[in-house]
């Protein structure tokens, strides 16, 4: 089968390799900038603030233990594993403590109204002086508040900044005190100087990287998707027997699969549709014909009009309806559209009631059809499609029983499980056919002249029922002996 109505959807053309890329290449660019804002925008504030917290928790550490008798100790640690230079001066600008890492520190060499002048800034804004400048600048600010002229330093890119902090704390016996502390801000101009040419060189790395990891990526996954649409294509042409190779990992493995598996049923539905029209035709064909030629014979022949010719006319149009009605509850049942209506039957009534009806019907052709059973048993069950199961078992043993034209139905209950059989005493079935006897249009013996009673449907239609309903079933069929087809429902007590 050949399909022109194959057609690629033009919606999405990009093709993956090119959409990883992409995705990489943002996700590249976004690192970038990251590093860019952090390592050389935004470096000295990030290390200034780092600063500033650390001298402030420095301050901290010393309001804490102000009142304690190892402060000294402390601050020279604080001091030198710090690089801070700290005093403490009292109510009286008097140095309580001092210690002194930086040569030549600043708040070492303030005089008093430089300290007293910090000190009312703090009392009057009621918050601590933190101040940052380059060293002469920061004496520049000072006297520029006492009145003195500036002078201007000589502007430097990589010039050293020197953080002074200071707060005021109570003493445990109520006087206050200055604590102060220094610590030098080296330039990061430098710094920022290496860090821009290793972010050229990273930059570049990166997308070296990106472009080689997006061909390798690309490769690993879009490749076995190639391969697997190419297969699909000749699948869609209608190369059913195509094998899917794609390989590589899981999804893909997953999806090969899948894909074998549905060119596996697509396959067998077709055989099925092709050995569907080749059953239909003959088996609408051979009936058509036998009601045209007898109708034909009776126009035209007036003694031919008689009552066994106008039976097989009749018969032959039931045999149409039949196949007619098979087929469409094998479709019913099969598409999923008809469901299970469950109820608790008598399951002894229903087959009691078919055999009756049966041996009414053939009491002139001799059928016997016998029930054995000990007791009336109740089943949960869908009635209507039950009982065709039993009326599918019962017809093909009719249909195919020897020449003592004897069927029994043998009725069992063990362990809360009712068994039901239909036995025949026909030829019984070939031990190679019986795994076939349940697919849809199987026939055994295609031109046995039996086998024309038959659509090979019956067995198809019992199988979907039983697997609907979760029961057991089989047959036991010994050649030249007769077939035994068997179902086990459990009891409803
Ligand atoms: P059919 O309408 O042809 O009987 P079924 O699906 O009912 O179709 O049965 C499939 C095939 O199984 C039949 O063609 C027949 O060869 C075989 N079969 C079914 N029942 C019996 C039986 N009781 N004895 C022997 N062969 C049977």
């Amino acid at each position: 089968m050949k399909s022109n109505s194959y057609k690629i959807n033009n919606r999405k053309k990009t093709s993956i390799k090119w959409i990883v890329f992409r995705y990489l290449f943002i996700f590249i660019a976004i690192l970038l900038i990251l590093l860019w804002l952090f390592q050389i925008v935004f470096l000295e504030e990030i290390y200034t603030g780092i600063k500033i917290g650390s001298i402030k928790s420095y301050a901290k550490i010393i309001e804490k233990n102000i009142d304690s008798d190892e402060l000294q100790t402390l601050i020279n640690r604080i001091s030198h594993e710090n690089e801070v230079s700290i005093r403490i001066i009292d109510n009286n600008m008097e140095n309580l403590y001092i210690s002194d890492i930086i040569p030549d520190s600043m708040i070492h060499r303030m005089d008093i109204n430089e300290i007293r002048k910090i000190y009312s800034d703090i009392k009057a804004s009621n918050k601590s002086f933190l101040n940052i400048h380059s060293k002469e600048k920061f004496r520049d600010h000072m006297n520029n508040d006492r009145g003195l002229v500036p002078k201007q330093p000589p502007m430097n890119k990589a010039m050293v900044k020197i953080m002074i902090y200071a707060d005021v704390i109570e003493l445990q016996d109520g006087s206050e005190a200055l604590v102060m502390l220094s610590s030098v801000i080296t330039p990061v101009n430098t710094t920022v100087e290496t860090l821009r040419v290793e972010f050229i060189f990273i930059a570049v790395i990166l997308l070296i990287l990106t472009l080689i990891i997006a061909l390798f990526l690309c490769s690993k996954i879009s490749y076995p998707i190639i391969k697997i649409n190419e297969s699909a294509k000749k699948l869609a042409e209608g190369e059913y027997d195509i094998k899917f190779t794609g390989d590589g990992y899981l999804e893909i493995n997953e999806l090969n699969d899948t894909l074998n598996y549905t060119a596996r049923e697509l396959s067998k539905v077709e055989t099925l549709r092709r050995e569907l029209i080749a059953n239909v035709s003959h088996d609408l064909r051979t009936p058509l014909t036998m009601i045209i030629g007898y109708g034909e014979v009776m126009r035209d022949l007036p003694g031919e009009n008689t009552p066994e010719n106008v039976q097989i006319v009749i018969d032959e149009a039931k045999r149409l309806t039949n196949l007619v009605n098979d087929m469409l509850d094998i479709s019913k049942i099969q598409s999923g559209s008809q469901e299970l209506v469950l109820s608790r039957i008598s399951l002894t009534e229903v087959i009691r009631e078919l055999i009756n009806t049966y041996n009414k019907l053939m009491e002139q052709d001799k059928y016997n059809i016998d029930f054995q059973y000990d007791q009336g048993v109740y089943v949960y069950a869908d009635k209507v499609k039950i009982s065709q199961v039993a009326y599918n078992l019962i017809n093909n043993a009719i249909n195919y029983t020897g020449e003592d034209r004897r069927v029994t139905v043998i009725q069992t209950v063990n362990n809360g499980i009712v068994k039901i059989e239909v036995v025949d005493t026909g030829n019984g079935i070939r031990e190679e056919d019986i795994k076939f006897i349940w697919d849809r249009y199987y026939k055994v013996d295609k031109t046995h002249k039996r086998a024309a009673i038959g659509t090979g449907l019956g067995l198809s239609i019992v199988k979907t029922i039983l697997d609907m309903h979760g029961c057991q079933y089989g047959v036991e069929s010994t050649e030249g002996v007769g077939s035994n087809f068997w179902f086990e429902i459990k009891e409803d007590k």
